[in-house]
């Protein structure tokens, strides 16, 4: 089964919207897909339908960002009901406070001589509650101050970095049972990401097992095929479904494709079939 469960479009920080992102997923030979847009479910009725009509399955999908331990770790939701009163507010709750943010990073630009990046990452912002660090830099790299977004996370984006602002998001109790809550799965997304000791990853995936969570990205575009043999051990150790996602963002930026990551390792149970139930399947 080709199943890409992760990937963004302009409803977060992706470039094109939920029916272009579909019809690439289709013509990629994906099965079964999901849209998991950052903090936000607002494109879930365009992807689910543009899916249904190119005879493609879909899980409605979101990516929570949490803080855990001081770090930044992103929580993938799949299946839940969208219509979920808890989980919309949660989710908007989340995306609270990002604008200040922006401007504080912009400010933190400023002092290194670089002027106008709130006003620049606005440009690229689809949807005005979700301006996010992709969006500042892309405009850094259209101004040319950078020459890709990679490097402008590095100099610019990263904690220690002038445009770096720390932020409290959810907490991992909240973004596990606001899924949960709404009959959905949650996934811890692309472990490998996550700078902790193996002390702090280990009170991770045991805390997320305790609020109710049940899987972890084991193929996914930020993992090698070295993160991936380690995150199936993972996933056994803790018995959690496998998922497998692209995290593809734009067709400019993102070098793993909708639909072109590697299978799941055999030996794992992929979350899809923990989800049978709630996937929306063509007519
Ligand atoms: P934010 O939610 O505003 O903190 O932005 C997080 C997003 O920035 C992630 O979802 C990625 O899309 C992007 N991102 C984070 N780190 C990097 C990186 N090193 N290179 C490119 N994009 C990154
Ligand atoms: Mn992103
Ligand atoms: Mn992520
Ligand atoms: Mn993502």
């Amino acid at each position: 089964m080709n199943a890409d469960l992760h990937c963004h479009s302009v409803v977060s920080d992706g470039t094109l919207e939920p029916e272009a992102l579909a019809a690439r997923a289709q013509a990629n030979g994906v099965e079964l897909w999901a849209l998991t847009d950052h903090d936000e479910i607002g494109g879930q009725l365009r992807a689910r339908d543009a899916a249904l009509a190119l005879g493609m399955a879909y899980l409605t999908g979101t990516e929570i960002s949490v803080t855990f331990a001081g770090t930044t770790v992103h929580i993938v939701g799949l299946g839940f009901d969208p219509d979920d009163a808890r989980l919309a507010a949660g989710l908007h709750a989340t995306r609270g406070g990002r604008r200040e943010r922006a401007l504080e990073m912009a400010d933190g630009l400023a002092k290194v001589g670089v002027h106008g990046t709130y006003e620049g990452a606005l440009q690229y912002v689809g949807n005005p509650e979700l301006i996010s660090r992709t969006h500042f830099a892309r405009h850094l790299v259209e101004t040319g101050v950078c020459s890709d977004t990679q490097e402008v996370f590095r100099k610019f984006l990263v904690e220690g970095k002038p445009g770096f602002v720390p932020h409290r998001w959810a907490t991992l109790k909240n973004a596990v049972g606001w899924i949960v809550d709404a009959g959905g799965i949650a996934v811890i997304a692309h472990p490998a990401r996550y700078k902790f000791s193996a002390n702090e990853e280990y009170a991770l995936f045991t805390e997320f097992k305790a609020h109710g969570g049940r899987g972890v990205e084991v193929v996914t575009g930020s993992h090698s095929s070295a993160d991936a043999v380690r995150y199936t051990g993972t996933a056994l150790e803790f018995e959690l479904l496998a998922s497998r996602g692209s995290d593809f963002h734009s067709p400019d930026e993102s070098h793993i494709d909708l639909g072109t990551l590697p299978a799941l390792p055999a030996q794992l149970t992929p979350v899809w079939e923990a989800l049978d139930a709630r996937i929306h399947r063509p007519a």
